[in-house]
């Protein structure tokens, strides 16, 4: 696959990207639950930035949470960053791309398989790359 070139400014940004994207990605914005196209995605493959096509999570870590977003309990090996999140008076934990800092939604916890995590994402900073299993 072609790496896409990272866009450098924000104006950049907003030429790749359509105007929910840019306000998720770039904006730290959240979409609303259960309103996501992967939520339900159970396809094999890889779900990678959508902003810069960086490998996120294999879709075998993603589990079907209840919280209306997109939920895996573990992240391929360096392709997040975690950075604490103290807005709207809760504390929480922002996950974004490695590669090109965008952000993707937060870590929790809670997550209720052997990893103890629970990676919520939003739909619309993924893309996923299918793959058939022989
Ligand atoms: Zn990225």
């Amino acid at each position: 696959m072609e790496k896409k070139s990272i866009p450098r400014t924000e104006e950049e940004w907003k030429e790749v990207l359509t105007p929910e994207q840019y306000k998720i990605l770039r904006e730290k914005g959240t979409e609303a639950a259960f309103s996501g196209k992967l939520l339900h995605a159970d396809k094999n493959g890889t779900y990678m930035c959508l902003a810069c096509g960086n490998p996120l999570f294999n879709a075998d870590a993603k589990f079907e949470s209840g919280t209306g977003w997109p939920s895996f309990d573990e992240a391929i090996h360096g392709a997040i960053r975690q950075i604490s999140d103290d807005s709207l008076g809760m504390s929480r934990t922002e996950i974004v791309c490695s590669r090109c800092d965008s952000h993707l939604g937060h870590v929790f916890n809670d997550g209720p398989t052997k990893t103890g995590k629970r990676f919520c994402l939003n739909s619309a900073c993924l893309d996923l790359e299918e793959r058939n299993v022989d």
